[in-house]
């Protein structure tokens, strides 16, 4: 096991997320984005909006379910 492990998924690089929550390089919202858009900027097209659809349904299932990972406080 390497020190840069994620401590979560024990990947390298991290392949949960925990590793890119507190990393500086990726602090803001918008440089977050452009690192996934990153990613992303190398599927084509077609597989870009399957992605981007089913990104769209986890998300939305997760927030949903008020998951811990995305920080939202559980509500009355
Ligand atoms: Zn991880």
């Amino acid at each position: 096991m390497a020190l840069t492990d994620c401590e979560k998924c024990w990947e390298t690089p991290c392949v949960c997320g925990y590793e890119y929550k507190n990393n500086s390089r990726y602090s803001s919202p918008e440089n977050m984005a452009d690192y996934v858009i990153g990613i992303l900027g190398y599927r084509s097209k077609e597989e870009l909006q399957v992605i981007l659809q089913i990104l769209n349904e986890k998300v939305l299932e997760k927030i949903n379910n008020q998951d811990e990972e995305f920080g939202i406080m559980k509500r009355k």
